[in-house]
């Protein structure tokens, strides 16, 4: 089998990458993964970025199944060349099983039967684990583990897993995928030791021998502090992009509640989008990338409204635009528009919440000011356009922008509800090819610029933005 045109197309940002290119990307293709999932919204965003990223079979069992006739629906429309349907994993090569700890543990004997290397992903609330099982010994050690916890909270545990835990089950939904893909192709290094998140404290490690066990207790309790009265319905976010780090953002907030959301973008959807822009979809190319995201915002939660800006935003109609929004999501690939956000944002007391992706690399922190440093704190300058790689030049491994999407929308919830530590201060970087995530404090620069003792910007400034060939430039 060769690559159609329009797979060429589809994608070319995983193509341009030398760790994956035509062939690589003909492998996936080719394969066929197992998902098992505690319930079609445990396993949905694993299932979304395997399609997106052109994994050609999906084969899915879940403990509750009611809502997968919709979701077959949307993968179809999402990508055409993927199977889905629901079936046992007789023809997979690799598995992932997607759940609370309990669900894993219940899924023993599935895991263990027939044994094929599997993604364990565990959450509960705003935590959970993620661990790559290539033999039946690692998989058995990991069950022993989680069986040796203690029990999991029951009703409580449940309510408050339908908001809070939409965070994690996303994030390690993605989080999933990357493990596949670098499974499939044999690249880089997966994570065979529990990958242990908190998305409350925005905290990564992977897990000794020695804390593996305080951490599967942590899994496995749910503390009251986790399970405060949420404020999101009435929470209004500003989701500055619709693509690859926009689209599971706006999933996020939509599917745990949020009220409103405004998206900005100028953007029409392409086919090279839809390697990783989850919220598009091919009956919707040519459409404002907005408009697109509203259709399928408003499915996923009726009750939330949509304010569509199919615009680019400049410094004439930021403070208008900010206005009526809580949090500003920056989910843009290029300078000048980050720069405009970090100054319009500082002006107008806005928090902001920036991540940025490139191949196998994230990054993510969340700005606060006058308390916390901004953007120029540590890039006073827009870089010129030449020295910097964009995804359009370089590629971006599908699954990347969901994770670092999902960091950003959990960003949100927890400034809406006043909980859990930010990132606030703090840059979070993914090392996604070694499953790597690394925390660095970021301390606000005595000389900035804007938010320094001795500002020298009072007001909005000319952002220098690069309007040819828009719409390559807008990845992720
Ligand atoms: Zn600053």
């Amino acid at each position: 089998m060769i690559l159609a045109r329009e797979q060429i197309n589809r994608y070319l940002r995983h193509i341009i990458m030398p760790e994956i290119s035509g062939p690589g990307q003909k492998k996936l293709l080719e394969s066929a993964v197992f998902v098992c999932g505690e319930s079609i919204e445990a396993a949905a965003l694993a299932i979304y970025y395997l399609a997106a990223a052109g994994i050609g079979r999906i084969n899915c069992r879940f403990e509750t199944a009611t809502g997968f006739d919709p979701l077959v629906a949307d993968i179809r429309d999402l990508n055409s060349d993927v199977a889905i349907a629901l079936a046992g994993s007789e023809d997979s090569q690799f598995r992932i099983f997607i759940g609370s700890p309990e669900f894993i543990v219940r899924q023993s004997e599935n895991i263990t039967h027939d044994f094929l290397p599997s993604v364990i992903a565990l959450q509960n609330g705003w935590k959970g684990g993620i661990e790559v099982c290539k033999d039946p010994a690692a998989a058995e050690a990991l069950l022993a583990a989680l069986g040796a916890g203690q029990q999991p909270a029951g009703v409580g545990a449940k309510e408050h897993l339908l908001q809070y835990g939409v965070f994690a089950r996303c994030f390690s939904g993605a989080l999933s995928v990357m493990e596949i893909v670098k499974l499939v192709l044999a690249i880089g290094e997966t994570t065979d030791d529990l990958l242990y998140f908190n998305l409350l404290s925005m905290e990564f490690r992977k897990s000794s021998l020695q804390d593996f066990s305080q951490i599967v207790d942590e899994l496995c309790a749910v503390k009251p502090e986790d399970c405060q009265e949420t404020r999101l319905e009435n929470g209004k976010v500003l989701i500055v992009g619709t693509g690859g780090l926009g689209s599971p953002a706006a999933y996020a907030l939509a599917a745990a509640g949020i009220g409103t959301i405004g998206l900005v973008d100028y953007d029409v959807v392409e086919i090279s989008n839809l390697n990783r822009q989850i919220l598009h979809s091919a009956s919707r190319i040519g459409m404002p990338k907005v408009e697109s995201a509203a259709v399928f915002l408003k499915r996923l939660n009726p009750q939330l409204t949509v304010n569509v800006y199919n615009t680019s935003l400049t410094k004439e109609n930021v403070f208008d635009i900010l206005a009526g929004y809580d949090v500003v999501i920056v989910a843009v690939d290029n300078f000048p528009a980050r720069f405009l956000l970090n100054d319009a944002c500082f002006f107008a007391g806005k928090p902001m919440i920036d991540a940025g992706v490139i191949r196998f690399d994230g990054s993510s922190m969340t700005i606060v000011t006058p308390a916390g440093p901004c953007y120029r704190c540590t890039l006073p300058k827009i870089p010129s356009a030449g020295n910097v790689p964009s995804c359009s030049e370089t590629g971006v491994l599908g699954a990347l922008p969901g994770i670092m999407g999902f960091i950003q929308s959990a960003e949100a919830a927890k400034l809406l509800s006043g909980q859990g530590r930010l990132l606030r201060g703090r840059v979070v970087y993914l090392d996604g090819l070694f499953s790597r995530f690394l925390t660095l404090r970021l301390n606000k620069a005595d000389n900035c610029a804007l938010c320094g003792p001795k500002p020298t910007i009072h007001e909005l400034q000319e952002y220098e933005f690069v309007c040819a060939d828009a719409a390559e430039q807008t990845a992720p």
